[in-house]
């Protein structure tokens, strides 16, 4: 009989002190084996030079440490870097990093696909394939942390610099529409034994799933966004489906609510720009009224057109006159600049959740045949030894 070997990646602390139970190992081997998996980038037992060589043999037989494979790796002239991650069946995600003077963020995915179907937002439009597991999330933030610290030549381990200091969940699906996954991959993310990540440095990203703001406040609350992009149902409803379930009056008290337990004491208000659409100024004299009583952080995304859309990106000065409004009333409102264009990474796209993301598709076509062309190994990071 096949043995089904268990990816350590899909497990949180708890499950690896479970999981080392079982194998009739104490709990601080769990802590050893998570520090090798998540702060070392180790991919082999045999690395793990401080475990006995038995355990070592007997988790080569029955585990192993599997992220997604990466498609293609591309760094902007601005050093924004996007790795298209092969998640299987046909289907890819991205993920990407974006540096900063002081810090380092990394854009991850949830799922391939998305029901949600915003107008804005073509991912939308390719429908919902599926949810990532544990092991496809935080083996996005695992990938990308390690790659980086090849690239620059820094060494594995709590004493080099750590690269990635911030992660946002606002790639490609709804995140709290594939909660256990995400919450566990969470959990990894701020576990000192792991990336020890503060809850502040971790957004989450949502359209609007109320229930499961409450149940997010309940189990992991990290810093919450949400995708605003209306200043009243009616709009909303044309632009977010899902509005139709959870309208603004419910989504704005459960904003109030989460801010309770948030690591941060605002809210942010994702709103892309949309020309003709949302972005007069009687918009954004009811988006003031609408957010009222909530603490809260505008971010106002320029959008980036795609066809089917029949969406266009509101003019600068539009964008700037719409910011100066909420401005006078107090809020604090950013424009998010444009990122990695020549990557096709414009931010407020990617993090931003409005590119078109049906090039995901034609991305993974092509490279499929340049692969036949070139060789399997074409846009993959090999290592190349003398
Ligand atoms: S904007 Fe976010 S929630 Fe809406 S369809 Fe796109 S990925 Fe899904």
């Amino acid at each position: 009989m096949m043995t089904v070997l268990t990816n350590l990646l899909d497990l949180d602390p708890a499950q690896l002190v479970a999981y080392c139970g079982d194998l009739g190992e104490k709990p601080f081997r769990a802590k050893q084996l998570q520090r090798w998996i998540h702060q070392f980038g180790a991919r082999s037992f045999d690395e793990m030079t401080d475990l006995a060589k038995s355990l070592r043999e007997k988790l080569a037989t029955r585990a192993m440490i599997a992220a997604p494979a990466v498609m293609s790796d591309h760094t902007s002239t601005d050093g924004t870097r996007k790795w298209l991650v092969d998640v299987g069946q046909g289907n890819a995600v991205e993920t990407v990093f974006i540096p900063e003077e002081n810090r380092g963020t990394l854009c991850i995915s949830t799922q391939a696909g998305c029901a949600v179907n915003c107008r804005f937002c073509s991912t939308g439009k390719q429908g919902f394939n599926r949810n990532l597991s544990v092991g496809e999330i935080i083996g996005q933030l695992w990938m990308a942390e390690f790659e980086l610290r090849k690239t620059k030549g820094i060494a594995p381990g709590p004493k080099g610099e750590r690269q990635i200091t911030n992660v946002v969940m606002m790639g490609m699906g709804e995140p709290l529409l594939n909660f256990e996954p995400t919450v566990t991959a969470l959990r990894l993310m701020l576990d000192d034994n792991a990336y020890g990540l503060s809850r502040r440095r971790v957004t989450l990203s949502t359209s609007g799933v109320v229930p499961m703001i409450d149940k997010l406040s309940q189990e992991c609350p990290v810093a919450l966004a949400v995708s605003l992009h209306a200043s009243n149902d009616a709009l909303r409803d044309s632009l977010i489906p899902l509005n139709k379930k959870h309208p603004l009056k419910e989504l704005m008290a459960a904003c109030k609510r989460y801010l309770e337990f948030a690591p941060r004491d605002f809210v942010t208000f994702e709103y892309c720009m949309l020309d003709g659409v949302n972005d007069t100024d009687a918009h954004a004299r009811e988006l003031i009224e609408l957010v009222r009583d909530v603490p809260c952080k505008f971010n106002l995304i320029p959008f980036n057109p795609f066809p089917e859309s029949g969406l266009k990106r509101s003019a600068n000065p539009r964008i700037k006159a719409f910011a100066q409004i909420l401005l006078d009333a107090g809020l604090v409102t950013t424009t998010r600049k444009t990122r990695g264009d020549d990557i096709d990474a414009a931010c407020g796209q990617l993090a931003g959740e409005v590119q078109d993301r049906t090039r995901v598709q034609e991305r993974m076509q092509k490279m499929a045949e340049y692969q036949k062309k070139f060789g399997e190994n074409f846009g993959k990071i090999v290592e190349i030894t003398q």
